[in-house]
């Protein structure tokens, strides 16, 4: 039926809108937190300058650091430095919910319009609550037993190792003062881009899930869902193949939920900095060939009749995806706890009890 294809496609186009319409949203949202960062940044050197000035005082040419004045020093900076820091992540931790939290919603309610739109038919959206989703989010359903909470409380408590550590190089005269200012200033930096990945890649993942919600709750229209990974030069192996795998056989609709946890290297997020998302295949419908945006080999954008990253990599001149997965680092796609076993489980999905439960590939159960 020509009306149904042209359905998916609508669908596929509307997808990509949203799609970018989050990454500037989500680009708006990261800047956000950079004026934290910049306050913690001016608030440490200066504490160091103080250090520093505190060293040149008590200097004299018979002056000897010894263990317990540099101990004492060291202690100084840090009762200065940990309330910056308790400061930094009682803001980020509020910031982090709501933009994660929005996102979930985000993720619902465009896939509901989406489906109305290209489906042409009444919808229904997902009875989501603001302490359901929160809940959701802080579920630690990952391996790791992290939430998103914990990873950024962990990346600003590494800020107070490295500034202990170059305070004490700093002391210890192994380090000038400009030099540490320099480090201590770097450190701060690297724990920004560090909280913008974590909270970057923790959008990915509400955004997914409020899709999956959406696509659950019309289950009566749609058969199933499939990766759709970006076409350009800095797609990962593994996103590009499961995109290509999954279009083939698609998934369940609760698939990579906290119901029917994905497998590793097999989930949005596969890792940080996934692009991926989720897409529906509306029932009854083969995947109709669309153009899709796409990089060329000179990063200009170009639109592409490429039904497969496999395709699109060969038409642009980029390794095939087999090539990929071969010279990538199999471990960047798991999650503290698992291993590369874990990667390369054979499994399947099967119904048991009115639930789809993953078994071991072979394994015959009788429901
Ligand atoms: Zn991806």
């Amino acid at each position: 039926m020509a009306w149904i294809s042209e359905a998916q496609k609508h669908y596929e186009e509307y997808v990509d809108y949203y799609t970018s319409l989050l990454e500037d949203y989500v680009d708006d949202h990261i800047l956000e937190l950079a004026p934290a960062y910049g306050q913690l940044q001016e608030a440490a050197v200066g504490y160091l300058e103080e250090v520093a000035k505190k060293y040149v005082n008590e200097q004299n040419p018979d002056f000897v650091p010894t263990r317990r004045w540099a101990k004492k020093i060291q202690e100084e900076y840090l009762t200065k430095i940990i309330p910056e820091l308790n400061l930094l992540n009682a803001k980020l931790q509020p910031f982090a919910t709501s933009v994660i939290c929005g996102t979930v919603f985000y993720g619902a309610n465009t896939t509901a319009y989406i489906l109305e739109q290209a489906a042409k038919c009444a919808v229904t959206v997902p009875n989501l609550t603001a302490s359901g989703v929160l809940g959701i989010i802080a579920n630690p359903w990952l391996p790791d037993k992290k939430t998103y909470s914990d990873r950024i409380r962990t990346s600003v408590s590494l800020v107070a190792s490295k500034s202990e550590e170059v305070v004490k190089e700093l002391v210890t005269k192994k380090m000038q003062y400009s030099d540490a200012a320099k480090k201590l200033s770097q450190g701060i930096q690297e724990s920004y881009y560090n909280a913008s990945r974590i909270i970057r890649t923790e959008m990915t993942r509400a955004n997914a899930l409020g899709t999956s919600y959406s696509l659950m709750e019309n289950a009566d229209i749609v058969d199933g869902k499939y990766r759709d990974a970006t076409f350009d030069s800095k797609t990962s192996a593994y996103c590009a193949a499961d995109a290509d795998y999954s279009k083939r056989n698609p998934y369940d609709l609760d698939y990579d939920t906290p119901m029917n946890p994905g497998l590793p290297g097999r989930r949005i997020p596969n890792h940080p900095h996934c692009r991926c998302r989720w897409v529906a295949i509306l029932s009854g419908l083969g995947i109709k060939n669309r153009q899709k945006a796409a990089l060329d080999q000179y990063s200009d954008l170009y639109y592409t009749k490429a039904t497969s990253y496999d395709e699109y990599a060969k038409e642009v001149g980029l390794p095939s995806v087999k090539d990929m997965v071969n010279a990538d680092n199999p471990k960047k796609y798991l999650r503290p706890g698992e291993t590369l076993a874990d990667l390369n489980r054979q499994v399947v999905r099967k119904r048991f009890n009115g639930q789809i439960i993953t078994v071991p590939l072979g394994l015959d159960i009788h429901n």
